[in-house]
């Protein structure tokens, strides 16, 4: 047996050390860890995958899907942070941001960008979760890398091919980063998509938390598609504020976004048969392409999520997903590392015996 889909890989993405997350008011060691990406490429490179390179990509497509002052951001504020010596004299070793400028506290003020890096940490932030440190900026831009390699492949006639991200990106929006993401892999990855001809995209999210980023990026958009199965924010998971199944696009978007939340608990059966309807509805739309925002979170042992599927489940989800066309897979969520590869292999896997590669060799 062999798995046909290229794994697009970055040992930049392993620079990422956010060294926990500040969640409910407490510094915890966090999940979204290096060894994840380590756990996945060893996993798919022994079931036979080719492990690729990424390539080095410009920025026209990332400041494209992202405004440019969030790239900007993102990319400086760990050395402004290190200059006020923050973490040297202040034993502050990430960036957390602590005040965040809302609608609700500006109330129609001009938007500013103060001075001081410790109130301007949280200008293009909306959590305490998702910690900025030393490496952070090469493993964001490398997981963009590796994206964009994966969308060049398929745009070459690849049937498939899966970016290893890491850190994930769904959470991001246009102009806000958090859930432990910084900038939207599979968002610029369907963007790729679409400057190199395909006309029209689906993207096909199955991580365990609703991909509120993806979702606003293409919320006023008919050209990229999205649909999303996830537990119900409204049973009290993240993102809490996004993610309900009444959110259907927006002008000329409307239609164009497709929410399936599901009930904690939920196994296979209630989860294939959201993936099913999704790809069906995907299917519809002849698209010429597909991302899949692939996060393994909705397994039963994954700490992040209460949904219950299994290796069966997801290799079934990849059949379904691999089937609709040419396709993008991009890692998200996904954080029990004992079974985290075995996921990995199962989805691809599926994915390749859905788009009719051959398996045997
Ligand atoms: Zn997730």
């Amino acid at each position: 047996m062999s798995l046909p889909v290229p794994v697009v890989w970055n040992e930049d993405c392993l620079r990422h050390e956010p060294g926990g997350e500040v969640w409910l008011g407490v510094r915890d060691e966090g999940t979204e860890v290096p060894a994840r990406a380590v756990v996945l490429r060893d996993a798919l490179a022994a079931a036979g995958a080719p492990v690729v390179p990424a390539r080095p990509h410009g920025d026209e497509i990332v400041r494209t899907v992202h405004d440019p002052e969030l790239v900007d951001h993102l990319a400086g504020i760990w050395r402004d942070w290190e200059q006020a010596g923050l973490p040297a004299e202040y034993g502050r070793d990430r960036v957390v941001p602590y005040v965040f400028p809302t609608p609700g506290m500006l109330a129609g003020l001009p938007p500013r960008s103060p001075p001081a890096v410790h109130g301007r940490a949280g200008l293009f932030c909306y959590d305490t979760m998702t910690l900025v440190g030393p490496g952070s900026w090469a493993a964001i831009r490398g997981a963009v890398d590796a994206a964009l390699t994966a969308a060049d492949l398929v745009s070459s006639g690849a049937r498939l091919a899966y970016a290893l991200c890491r850190p994930p990106g769904h959470h991001v929006t246009r102009s806000a980063y958090g859930g432990s993401c910084y900038l939207n892999n599979a968002a610029i990855a369907a963007q790729a998509l679409r400057a190199a001809g395909a006309r029209r995209v689906a993207i096909v999210d199955v991580d365990a938390h609703h991909g509120n980023g993806t979702q606003m990026i293409f919320y006023e958009r008919s050209d990229v598609w999205y649909g999303s199965l996830h537990v119900d924010p409204g049973a009290g998971w993240f993102p809490h504020y996004a993610g309900y199944a009444a959110e259907r696009g927006r002008g000329d978007g409307e239609g164009s976004n497709r929410n399936l939340p599901l009930a904690p608990g939920t196994a296979d059966d209630g989860w294939l048969a959201a993936v099913n309807a999704l790809c069906g509805e995907a299917h519809a739309l002849a698209p010429d392409a597909v991302v899949v925002s692939l996060g393994l979170d909705a397994a039963a042992a994954d700490p992040e999520s209460p949904l219950c599927v299994t290796e069966a489940g997801y290799r079934a989800a990849g059949r379904l997903a691999g089937a609709l066309g040419p396709a993008v897979l991009i890692q998200e969520g996904g954080y029990d590392l004992a079974s985290l590869g075995g996921l990995a292999v199962a989805a691809l896997s599926g994915a390749a015996e859905g788009a009719g590669l051959d398996t045997s060799s």
